[in-house]
Parts: structure tokens; C-alpha cells; sequence
């Protein structure tokens, strides 16, 4: 397993998310997501959140830019998390 490829694999899955939640496909079911244990646990928090929102906001679906803004919290907690 070469993690170079995987890192850059997370990221490219990561930056394509939002728009794959956001069209309704089942982000789950992604072959990244398979092998990857790092974006089934950030998938899990998401969709954590999303669930959330859902009970916060039940008539209204999430615009794209909210995907934006929790992918970038979770990044900023994860970097805060890494950074103790
Ligand atoms: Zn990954």
C-alpha cells in the first residue's frame, strides 16, 4: 500500500464529497470509501451532521455551500485535533 497514493486519493475523495452528497448519491457505497478507513469514519461524521440538520431543518435541503462549510469544520477539527 503506497500512502502517498492514498492520502492523495483522500483528498480528491474529499473534495468531490459535498457535490456526492449533494446529488443524493450514497457517498457509502464509493469504492474509496471500502478501502479507506480515514473517509468511512469522516463520512460517519458526516452523515452524523447531516442527520442533524435534517432534524433542524427538515423542509429544507442542505444548499451545497453547508456541505462546504462542515467539510471545512471537520477539516479545521481534525487539524486542531492532529496539532495536540
Ligand atoms: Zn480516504
Amino acid at each position: 500500500m503506497n500512502h502517498d497514493t492514498a492520502k492523495l486519493n483522500c483528498e480528491a475523495f474529499q473534495a468531490q464529497l459535498p457535490e456526492l452528497i449533494g446529488s443524493g448519491e450514497n457517498a457509502a457505497a464509493h469504492p474509496h470509501v471500502q478501502d479507506c478507513e480515514l473517509c468511512r469514519a469522516l463520512l460517519a461524521d458526516l452523515e452524523t451532521i447531516a442527520e442533524a440538520a435534517r432534524l433542524l431543518f427538515p423542509s429544507v435541503e442542505p444548499p451545497a455551500d453547508l456541505w462546504a462549510q462542515i467539510e471545512s469544520k471537520i477539516r479545521s477539527e481534525e487539524a486542531s485535533a492532529h496539532a495536540n
